[in-house]
């Protein structure tokens, strides 16, 4: 990285520019428009990122679990240099076709679990998901069971900001936003109550996805949608066993398994997508952010064999597409990625990196008695942090626990992110990119350490 600090007026400039004209996603923009940008990130190299001041972050969370392969791959640069400069863009409708879109899909197609066979492209994950609900819709009707078509996710799953996606998203604050809601979207209990595993003495088992399915009517439900490992919501990690017997659950009932592997796919969790820790075959997998770490904005929908057999079957037009469905460029920088995670055995390393991610939080928990709960598959890990974690007693709202240890990191120079979305949950998300070594794990453990001590003498 050159370091090439801004002046004190142009970060000024820009930071009055930002409140003025600057209306930024998921922010609250009264406090914005009074304080400014938090960071201004001007380059990166590795796991760091450095804002215009000069200063150097330790990205922590990959910045929206998306740079997994860290800054200044200059690779894949390259690749999208390339093919800038020999066809930056193409449409893919009307059976127009380009080379890496093609060469990508079969790629994807052969890294996914099961009976993959197609894939269809979108230009992120909301986008991903809301086709992932079209289609499955679509095909039911072409079977001839177009009154299936709710689609069923879980409490606490992030699944997008569209209307569809947004009203899927099981955490309050998207999902209610605006008032927008999406037709026949049910939310169900999801797996931290145990209800599918059939622990019928949970006091949350009503309203499970079984339930819900027998309420509504199995000839109603199209899809089910579940994040192996749900991130934006707090890094639950599905319980053994859940995940198979919520496919058994749609099988039994004629209705899809769509697996939201935005976060958890390309390597992430210590395999190549989060479904194969439990050996699921979804019907639909949608993935995004790590298919080109972040370097270009693409999403993909990969299709079982079943469903895309029917799709072809038909005469009528699929009329769904965007028109950055294919685009070449990002689907240049998709092959790149994925061409470095395997030449680099970075899935190998994400697997490495949880034991030591793991031995961190061991020491941690041991010295800090608010860390609670430390889960990390792959490198997707996150605690939580609690008043009294022997009697799963949460911390007093006002204390805003999560949000001051990510703070304090912040000052130390480690960027992580708190999720706090839920009423007495304080959790730490953990999600560094996948070239990170032991070297700078440690040292994420060691700023992290630092940083609940200090929040622990504010508690007094
Ligand atoms: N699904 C999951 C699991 C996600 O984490 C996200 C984004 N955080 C999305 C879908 C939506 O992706 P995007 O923001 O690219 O639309």
């Amino acid at each position: 990285m050159v370091n090439v600090s801004a002046s004190t007026s142009k970060i000024q400039e820009l930071s009055e520019l930002d409140k003025k004209y600057f209306l930024h996603p998921t922010t609250v923009p009264k406090a914005f428009i009074e304080e400014g940008p938090k960071i201004i990130f001007s380059e990166g190299n590795g796991i760091r990122v450095k804002d215009i001041k000069g200063d150097s972050y330790i990205d922590g969370v990959s910045m929206l679990w998306n740079v997994n392969l860290g800054y200044g791959q200059k690779e894949l640069a390259d690749a999208a240099h390339q093919q800038l400069s020999k066809l930056p863009y193409s449409s893919s409708f009307y059976g127009y076709s380009n080379e890496p879109a093609i060469r990508l899909a079969e790629k994807i197609v052969s890294l996914a679990p099961g009976k993959s066979s197609a894939v269809f492209y979108t230009s992120g994950g909301s986008e991903s998901n809301e086709t992932a609900f079209k289609l499955a819709r679509y095909y039911w009707s072409l079977k001839g069971k177009s009154e299936k078509k709710i689609i069923i996710s879980i409490k606490r799953s992030y699944h997008g900001a569209t209307i569809a996606t947004g009203s899927a998203t099981g955490i309050e604050g998207f999902h209610n936003f605006s008032g927008s809601s999406g037709n026949d979207m049910i939310h169900a209990k999801g797996h931290l109550t145990n209800c599918e595993l059939g622990d019928k003495t949970d006091p949350e088992y009503e309203g499970c996805i079984r339930d819900v399915i027998e309420k509504e009517g199995a000839h109603r439900i199209a899809a089910v949608i579940l994040e192996p490992i749900q991130g934006a919501g707090g890094v639950h990690v599905s319980p053994d066993g859940y995940l198979q017997a919520v496919k058994k659950l749609c099988e039994e009932n004629e209705v899809l398994f769509i697996a939201d592997e935005v976060i958890s796919g390309f390597g992430r969790t210590g395999k190549m997508f989060g479904v194969n820790h439990w050996e699921v075959e979804p019907d639909i997998i949608c993935v995004a952010k790590g298919i080109t770490s972040g370097y270009s904005q693409l999403g993909a929908v990969i299709l079982s064999e079943e469903l895309r057999e029917t799709l072809v079957q038909t005469e009528q037009i699929l009329g769904h597409g965007f028109t950055y469905s294919g685009h070449p460029t990002a689907c240049a920088v998709g092959l790149k990625t994925i061409e470095i995670i395997e030449r680099d055995n970075l899935v190998e390393n994400a697997a490495n990196m949880e034991k030591i991610l793991k031995e961190g939080f061991v020491y941690l928990q041991d010295k800090h008695p608010h860390v609670a709960k430390t889960r990390a598959v792959g490198l997707l890990a996150g605690f939580d942090l609690q008043a009294d974690r022997d009697n799963d007693v949460p911390f007093e709202q006002s204390i805003r626990a999560a949000k001051t240890v990510v703070e304090e990191c912040f000052k130390r120079k480690l960027i992580l992110r708190a999720a706090d979305f839920e009423v007495g949950k304080n959790i730490v998300a953990v999600a560094p990119p996948l070239v990170i070594n032991k070297q700078e794990l440690e040292e994420v453990i060691g700023i992290i350490d630092d940083a609940l001590t200090s929040f622990e003498k504010s508690l007094g």
